[in-house]
């Protein structure tokens, strides 16, 4: 081991849920050196930087929240954005996270250093860190994706991704064109159709659409959640198996529970049937892949939008934007005030890692994973990365609540940090083997689901990445996941 000592113990990049779950973890296992680098202003990741109208989470309040830091005050079922931010404020308060915190810090990149034995990161302004750690909270749907429409940078009105929204920006008797279909666009389409005069909404690939069961939550139960925890436990529980049942039966397990996965298929489109007039609307509504291929929604407003005489679905190809329209390929003009680009995230090519990360022996994660295979050893530690923990990682993501892949990475921290000290080691690195295993049991596992054994070639998913493997989830049940967090061989990793 190196005399050099480095700046920090640990520094964390992204200041969102992930992010200030590990910093919790870190410092229940005794690490209080710890540094929180975030590029934006402020805390709370994809819930500080998403503020569109209509936002909303789409997994129920009880379940997305840490099980360990329950708010028993969430207004609604599925609690609106600002509770969300408001809420990661509240953790990062009671945790004594703030003082950890740099805002406007962006990593540029990050090296091992063997002969130090620690990382040197580098941040947009020139200067540089060192840590022990390096653990990148960065997210999943962090890095936003603008198509390079031909002409785009002629037009004359303003162009808003949904990811940098002018709050107060208003619609009122504009012309408004919305490209994209996915989650983001399902929020926030109602709320545009409302203001907009007209509407044109851009569909590529159409989504599956659940109704939406939301409600406000009496005070009375507030108060019950507040007085009696125990009470919103169970809740969580229920929740939460329902959640799992949809996730192990209609993705992970297709291929034995295909009429499960079909009857969500039959409601969806129950659902378009009740609610959109029209049947040629209807036609273009309904995806072409099985449900389950992408992520799907939940809404009881998006489909009735199109029914409004000022809104019309644009199913033809965008070949053009110019300076106050856009040209389809069917020769269709539409013209336009406002664009909005609710085009969604480039995972594979910018996201996986967020910045340039390079390990032992000169291994450079990007490329290592980009033209080779993606992978990461229980969808956290890479071999020849050591003492780094990536926690949006291939494979990393566990259920339908990005909550149970934070817990599940935080018990996987425990069982790695308490082993070190066991040991009295400060340097790990997940053997080479042990990855390969990892690897081979989750490829093998997913020929059951329904990327592999239902249709999804038409579906345009982001959970298959530019090789066509879908490499985003771990495809085992959460509590399978969290077992094996909490017990994986510890000679999983070399010490030192
Ligand atoms: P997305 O699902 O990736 O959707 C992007 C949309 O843009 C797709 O309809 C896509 O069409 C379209 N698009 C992209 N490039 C295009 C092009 N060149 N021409 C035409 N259309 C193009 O992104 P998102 O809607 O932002 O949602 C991402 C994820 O964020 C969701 O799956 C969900 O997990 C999460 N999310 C969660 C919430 C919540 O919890 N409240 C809300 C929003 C989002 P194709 O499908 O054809 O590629």
């Amino acid at each position: 081991m190196s005399d050099a000592i480095p700046d920090h113990e640990a520094i964390v990049v992204g200041a969102g849920f992930g992010g200030m779950g590990a910093a919790i973890e870190l410092k229940r296992q005794g690490i209080h050196d710890i540094v929180i680098l975030e590029r934006e202003d402020d805390l709370g990741g994809t819930w500080h930087v998403n503020h569109y109208p209509g936002l909303a989470v789409d997994i129920a309040s009880v379940t997305y929240s840490y099980s360990f830091e329950p708010n028993p005050r969430w207004s609604r079922l599925f609690a609106p954005g600002g509770e969300l931010k408001a809420y990661a404020q509240h953790v990062a308060g009671k945790y004594d996270l703030v003082r950890h915190m740099r805002f406007n810090v962006v990593v540029e990149r990050a090296e091992w250093r063997e002969d130090a034995g620690f990382w040197t990161v580098h941040t947009g302004d020139g200067s540089c860190l060192t840590t022990r750690y390096l653990l990148t909270a960065t997210g999943f749907l962090s890095q936003p994706y603008t198509p390079d429409f031909p002409g785009i940078d002629t037009f004359a009105g303003q162009i808003i991704h949904t990811t940098s929204w002018p709050d107060g920006h208003d619609f009122a008797g504009q012309r408004v064109a919305v490209i994209g279909t996915g989650a983001t666009a399902v929020q926030v389409i109602p709320e545009i159709a409302k203001l907009a005069r007209h509407l044109t909404v851009f569909q590529r690939t159409p989504i599956w659409v659940v109704p939406k069961v939301d409600f406000a939550i009496p005070g009375v139960v507030q108060r019950l959640f507040a007085s009696i925890p125990f009470t919103q436990k169970i809740a969580r529980a229920i929740n939460t198996s329902l959640l799992e049942m949809l996730m192990v039966f209609g993705v992970l397990h297709y291929r034995q529970a295909r009429p499960g996965n079909q009857l969500a298929a039959l409601l969806s489109k129950a659902h378009l049937r009740a609610q959109v007039r029209d049947r040629t609307t209807r036609k273009k509504l309904t995806p072409p892949y099985d449900f389950g291929c992408k992520r799907p929604t939940f809404s009881n407003q998006y489909f009735r939008v199109f029914n409004n005489s000022d809104v019309d679905l644009q199913t033809s190809s965008i070949v053009r934007v110019e300076p106050d329209g856009i040209v389809a390929a069917d020769g269709t003009e539409v013209k336009i005030d406002t664009l909005v680009l609710a085009t969604g995230f480039n995972l594979w090519d910018v996201n996986f890692p967020a910045f340039q990360i390079t390990g032992r022996d000169g291994r450079d994660l990007g490329k290592w994973w980009r033209t080779g295979r993606f992978q990461a050893y229980e969808g956290i530690t890479i071999p020849k990365f050591p003492n780094f923990l990536s926690l949006n990682s291939p494979y990393s993501y566990s259920g339908l609540s990005y909550f149970t892949t934070i817990e599940g990475q935080m018990r996987h921290m425990a069982r790695l940090f308490g082993e070190m000290r066991i040991r009295g080691a400060e340097r790990f690195e997940v053997t080479e083997q042990a990855n390969e295993d990892f690897l081979n049991r989750v490829t093998t596992r997913l020929d059951d689901s329904v990327f592999y054994a239902g249709d999804c070639s038409r579906s345009r998913s982001y959970y298959f990445n530019q090789h066509g493997e879908a490499t985003l989830l771990r495809p085992q049940s959460t509590l399978s996941t969290l077992r094996e967090m909490d017990s994986f061989p510890v000679d999983d990793y070399r010490y030192a």
